[in-house]
């Protein structure tokens, strides 16, 4: 599984940090996520992915 954010699209709202603040990190000045770690284990799948959902923008996918 790897997660991919799409930083043309971000806009830096976080609510991806808000559902998985392990995961992903929001820079307030440049207003963009950073991926802690783009390549969650299997058993986080359900947290990763309610993250990426979570994106207003849809800015985060997720791939197998
Ligand atoms: S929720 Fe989307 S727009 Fe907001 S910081 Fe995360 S990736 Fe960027």
């Amino acid at each position: 599984m790897k997660i991919h954010a799409d930083l043309d699209k971000c806009e830096g709202l976080g609510m991806c940090e808000a559902m998985a603040n392990d995961y992903f990190e929001v820079d307030e000045d440049e207003e963009l996520v950073t991926v802690l770690d783009d390549s969650p284990p299997e058993s986080d799948r359900a947290h990763v992915y309610a993250a990426v959902q979570a994106c207003p923008v849809l800015a985060l996918t997720l791939a197998d």
